[in-house]
């Protein structure tokens, strides 16, 4: 489904974020600017976003093997989980280090200046790799991801004019910080509930409703009852157990094809992301 070259261009943008992500932070603790330590915290989530990206692409196909009945999904939410706590972590200490450095100010050094600029450089190159793949492959996980990276180059040209004012106000580097790493806690938050649910396994009763409709929209005959539905969400995607009762005079064939049929259909259905449909039929 997804060509060679959206991966291709997707790896040569997660070593562009790599770079990006080197940059601002060693750059931050040269200069002394926190600002640059907290652009490079934006880099960080876009690290786990390209390499879940990359990983859900390159191995949706991989099969469900013996140590993982239900195929590999789980790990990526595993590591959003982590990266955001990671992200939250640190923005305490930026926020910390940002009240101790208005107590005390100290000028940042002019090398944040090209620094930040190389940073810059390569955040518009990212950009345009992705707009450039968009155009040739039509690829919508491109277009998306362009998006997201536009967003993210917004954010670096504010930090940018933040740096510059810096040097005659040294002030706005501590307060640009705080208000950074409040954003990016927020951000983190959201990212934390994301990952839980599909950690732990839990079903929305949302979900379950609408599992119900679906079925109700499956032209299954009115003599057939559906009944004991249960779902598990295994990493993301979700197994639905069920049982369907009909007359004895039904033959096996018959409700073999209804089974299929309550399969396929909520199967075709992409989003409700059912990976699996265990039908018990039973006479009446
Ligand atoms: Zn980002």
């Amino acid at each position: 489904m997804c060509s060679v070259h959206t991966v291709t261009i997707l790896k040569y943008t997660l070593c562009t974020s790599i770079l990006i992500f080197l940059v601002d932070l060693i750059g931050g603790f040269i200069s002394r600017c926190s600002l640059l330590i907290g652009d490079s915290l934006q880099s960080l989530f876009d690290i786990v976003i390209l390499l879940m990206l990359i990983v859900g692409l390159a191995y949706s196909e991989k099969p469900a093997d013996l140590d993982h009945p239900y195929g590999h999904g789980k790990i990526k939410y595993l590591a959003m989980y982590t990266v955001a706590l990671i992200i939250i972590f640190a923005s305490i200490l930026l926020i910390l280090n940002a009240v101790e450095k208005l107590k005390h100010i100290e000028r940042i050094e002019y090398i944040a200046l090209p620094i930040a600029i190389t940073a810059l450089s390569m955040n518009i190159a990212r950009s345009s790799l992705l707009y450039l793949g968009y155009t040739k492959t039509r690829e919508i996980v491109l277009l998306l991801e362009f998006k997201h990276v536009i967003t993210d180059l917004a954010g670096s040209i504010l930090i940018f004019i933040g740096i510059c004012l810096s040097f005659s106000h040294p002030v706005i580097d501590p307060i640009g910080t705080m208000m950074l790493a409040m954003y990016l806690m927020y951000i983190a938050s959201k990212y934390l509930k994301e990952s839980i649910h599909p950690l732990i396994d839990t079903v929305s009763s949302n979900y379950f409703k609408e599992i119900v409709s679906t079925l109700k929209s499956l032209s299954i005959p009115t003599n057939i009852e559906v009944s004991e539905v249960r779902i598990r969400n295994i990493g993301g995607e979700y197994v639905i157990d069920l049982k369907i009762k009909a007359p004895k005079s039904y033959t096996i064939d018959y409700m073999h094809k209804i089974a299929k049929n309550i399969e396929y259909g909520l199967k075709a259905r992409k989003r409700l992301r059912v990976k699996h449909v265990n039908v018990v039929s039973e006479p009446y």
